[in-house]
């Protein structure tokens, strides 16, 4: 029997990055799979076409609180179900703080932070039937901060503040909350980072090397299935040694 067979899971932005990767390994380890994207309809097609049978591909933006609203009621519907909420859509719009704008500070806050009160908002009720996992994606800026992402630090640390909470809420309800926090991981948003940041990130990895996708997928298989049934409220940093 595979890890996650007879899970229902959401996924925000599935798409593309460390969210396409987790789209292939739920499914690969038996779940049915909904994932979300905002703009890239392409690279959506295309993954469900890749995958086939058990995985639907959505069109919503995370940060729309309506539309999260209407998003959890579709794919409950549509897909029997939700036990697995995975909260993985996020943004950067680095700028030292001296030059960050208001729309750069709201438009970050709102895509990371506040995209994962509208899931787990609307979630959560239908989930604590089942009982079930909600997976928050962190980072290890949340942690630890870093120059020119004030915006995303704070967006990544409230995230931690919220998962530690709601796991406390629903426990009782056998809904757990878990944060994953990973270090510098091979995707777009990594591939926008000036080559010399690059190399001096990569001198401070005990592992020497960025991480993969896939390599997050298996962390958040691990809390998505019921090998991880009692933890919950934990922040697992998947970094290289890096934090
Ligand atoms: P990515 O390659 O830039 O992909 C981002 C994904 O999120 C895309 O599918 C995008 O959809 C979707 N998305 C963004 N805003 C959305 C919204 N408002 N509604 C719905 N979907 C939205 O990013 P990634 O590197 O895979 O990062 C995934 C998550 O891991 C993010 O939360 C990021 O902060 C976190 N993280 C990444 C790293 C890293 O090193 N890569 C490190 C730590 C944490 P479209 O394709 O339609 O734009």
């Amino acid at each position: 029997m595979a890890l996650l067979d007879g899970k229902i899971a959401l996924i925000t932005g599935g798409s593309r990055g460390i969210g396409a990767a987790l789209v292939r390994a739920f499914h690969g380890a038996g779940a049915k799979v909904a994932f979300t994207y905002r703009s890239s309809a392409g690279p959506a097609e295309a993954l469900v076409g890749e995958l086939g049978e058990n995985v639907r591909a959505y069109q919503s933006d995370a940060s729309d609180y309506a539309g999260a609203e209407q998003l959890i009621k579709t794919v409950t519907e549509e897909m029997g179900g939700l036990n697995v909420l995975v909260n993985n859509a996020g943004i950067t719009r680095d700028t030292l703080m001296l030059r960050m704008n208001e729309e750069q500070w709201d438009s970050v806050l709102d895509n990371n932070l506040k995209s994962v009160f509208n899931l787990t908002k609307h979630a959560m009720r239908g989930m604590m039937r089942g009982g079930g996992s909600i997976i928050n994606m962190s980072s290890i800026v949340g942690i630890q901060g870093n120059a020119g992402q004030a915006n995303y630090a704070a967006s990544k640390a409230g995230i931690i503040g919220f998962s530690k909470s709601i796991a406390k809420e629903m426990g009782s309800r056998n809904l757990r909350c878990n944060v994953i926090a990973p270090g510098f991981i091979e995707t777009d948003m990594t591939d926008e980072l000036p080559e010399q940041v690059k190399q001096s990130y990569l001198a401070t990895i005990p592992l020497k090397r960025l991480g993969r996708p896939e390599e997050i997928a298996d962390a958040c298989i691990f809390l998505a299935s019921d090998m991880s049934s009692y933890v919950n409220g934990q922040v697992l940093s998947v970094d290289g040694g890096l934090s």
